[in-house]
């Protein structure tokens, strides 16, 4: 059997981040999208009149644009491809100079190819629908079916050709400047635990050990590391947040937006659904709570406090049994994701140990690496990779199993044409804790005794604690962020009780005391392309514990549904998916219920378990 490898390998496409085929690649990219410029220039002209040209006029367009279509494919591979690659150097050398001086210049290729097609962008969403009709009858143009649609719904808040360049334009060294500001101090800032230093993502993991004061420590050193920096990153959310409002502002020309309204059109979203799933989410927050007194319990907590929300499972032997429990080695952890797949369809059991087994997963710790795990992917040839920090806990392999969910979405997409395979994060989100649960459920049957099946249950209680309490806190304090800087900069001093307050809002008395300064630790505030970037995780989660409980009704059509529906996540919106494959309106409170009831039930199953575990302790 080939080895499992726990560093990836991705010299198949460049050496490395001095490699000279970077250079000329870029070079390369850069002459390909001025030609495409000159191609979608004759676009603008037509912008004034767009609605109603005349027919005659069609078949010429349409074949310039099978060409121009032609010409964007390729340039998208090639730059997807060498822009994966050095943000894959990035993540496991932060410091990494000369991958540091790429990565912005990638950025401005990037701005400067979506200012080249802007004219046609433009035309695209203001021409006639008769026109659209005979465009997408062309089989090749096709796939940019719903990219169409879907941008058309934005023509009341678009802006003139060249003003859309300038937000485009500005943005690189603008709004992209501060996230990239973030990545820096991410990756650069060190932490003091336990007479130790280390790396925030080396932290990260000892905020989740068996240990209280390590957590603790780990914790309080994270904090300590960011309050150095707080105005900075004060500065970075004050300029993100206010360059998005300033735009929002710019796009209001005809009807006033919201700042919303950009996030669920990002999310394929309507503004009803988003509310659905908010508001029932508040209205059953108490399962969230109830989970996180049951964690307390089994860790013989009074009260839980923010540095215990990462704590693994107590191991049956105590304190003492989890310090010197071993660690969970890489290739067990891939061999038993690959066995809870393999009960959905033994390709995907197959998938995660060819993952591991091609160089596709990077989780061997390095000094500069940055914190956080993600999947992402090679646009040709078609290949995922993931990025996280393994060490062997618990998280660490729920966290491959996330992530390996990305991938196996990707994988099932891999034959589709490249603008279908582009799905939104509400969507992207379902795949991975799909495969979550399916891991967990996996090791709850496998489960020998009650001691066993707490700390399983351990992770749907902290699942529970998760989605439903600290990722809708962080949606709240980014609603009342978005409000504030409406009046004004917001300081480091108001931005603390800001973060207490949306914390207090969610978790009430189930927490000691709130994360003031998680605004400044946790790296999604300060993501300059995303705003709003974490509902889609509540979203995700209780969407495919929904479709998770369906597996009994489908029985063994259940994969081809669940694959059909994964297919279908890069041309539909979230409404349209759920309606097609399974009948259901995801705007009404209803949907969201049945899988709160779902968490419900689990939650209350680690109740019983942590009850009967109290009373074999005192009996
Ligand atoms: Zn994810």
């Amino acid at each position: 059997m080939p080895q499992l490898r726990q560093t990836w390998d991705n010299q198949q496409f460049f050496r490395g981040s001095d490699d000279p085929a970077i250079v000329t690649t870029i070079e390369q990219l850069q002459a390909d999208i001025a030609k495409l410029e000159a191609s979608c220039r004759i676009f603008s002209d037509l912008i004034a009149t767009a609605d109603r040209l005349p027919e005659s006029d069609f078949p010429d367009l349409i074949s310039k644009l099978k060409q121009i279509h032609g010409q964007e494919i390729s340039i998208l591979e090639r730059l997807g491809n060498v822009r994966t690659f050095i943000s894959s150097i990035l993540s496991v050398d932060s410091q990494d100079a000369q991958a540091n001086t790429w990565m912005p210049k990638l950025q401005q290729v990037g701005a400067t190819l979506s200012q080249a097609s802007t004219p046609l962008d433009v035309f695209l969403v203001r021409v006639s629908d008769g026109f659209i009709t005979q465009l997408l009858a062309e089989p090749e143009l096709e796939e940019r079916s719903f990219s169409i649609s879907h941008a058309r719904r934005l023509k009341d808040q678009l802006l003139s050709v060249s003003e859309e360049k300038l937000i485009t334009g500005l943005g690189v060294t603008g709004l992209q400047g501060w996230g990239n500001l973030y990545d820096d101090l991410a990756g650069s800032l060190k932490c003091e635990v336990e007479g130790e230093t280390v790396g925030l993502a080396k932290a990260a993991n000892l905020v989740s050990s068996a240990n209280r004061e390590t957590r603790e420590a780990a914790w309080t050193a994270i904090r300590s590391a960011w309050s150095t920096r707080e105005d900075s990153v004060a500065s970075i959310l004050n300029a993100i947040n206010g360059w998005r409002l300033e735009e929002t502002a710019q796009r209001s020309h005809i009807r006033e937006l919201h700042y919303l309204d950009k996030s669920c059109h990002q999310s394929r979203i309507e503004r009803e659904t988003l509310n659905a799933l908010m508001d029932q989410t508040y209205e059953h927050r108490s399962i969230g709570q109830r989970a996180l007194k049951a964690m307390g319990d089994a860790l013989k907590i009074k009260q839980m406090a923010p540095w215990d929300l990462f704590a693994p499972a107590p191991s049956a032997g105590g304190e003492e049994a989890a310090k010197s429990q071993t660690a969970i080695p890489f290739e067990d952890a891939i061999q038993l994701i690959a066995k809870a797949f393999s009960r959905l369809t033994p390709a995907m059991g197959d998938f995660a140990v060819m993952m591991a087994e091609k160089g596709w997963i990077d989780g061997a710790p390095t000094p500069n690496r940055t914190t956080g795990a993600y999947c992402t992917s090679f646009r040709s040839p078609r290949e995922p990779r993931i990025f996280l920090t393994y060490e062997g806990t618990m998280n660490n392999v729920m966290t491959l199993a996330h992530e390996l969910g990305h991938a196996w979405h990707n994988w099932v997409m891999r034959d589709l044409p490249m603008m279908k395979t582009w799905y939104s994060m509400t969507l992207a989100e379902t795949a991975s804790i799909f495969a979550e649960t399916l891991v967990r459920d996996a090791l709850l049957k496998e489960a020998k005794d009650p001691s066993q099946q707490l700390e399983i249950a351990w992770q749907n209680a902290d699942s529970a604690a998760v989605f439903l309490l600290n990722i809708p806190a962080r949606f709240e304090f980014e609603k009342r962020l978005v409000e504030a800087r409406k009046q004004g900069y917001v300081i480091a001093d108001k931005l603390k009780p800001m973060m207490a307050g949306s914390w207090q809002h969610w978790y009430e008395d189930s927490l000691s005391e709130y994360d003031d300064l998680f605004w400044a630790s946790k790296l999604h505030f300060s993501i300059a392309s995303l705003g709003f970037y974490n509902y889609p995780y509540l979203f995700g989660y209780l969407f495919s514990l929904g479709i998770y409980a369906q597996q009994e009704k489908y029985g063994i059509d259940f994969n081809n549904l669940y694959t059909e529906l994964l297919r279908g996540t890069g041309s539909m919106t979230a409404e349209e998916v759920v309606m097609l494959h399974l009948q259901q309106d995801i705007r009404k409170p209803q949907f969201w219920q049945d899988s709160l009831m779902i968490v419900d039930d689990s939650v209350k199953q680690f109740e019983q378990l942590v009850a009967q575990q109290g009373a074999r302790q005192t009996a």
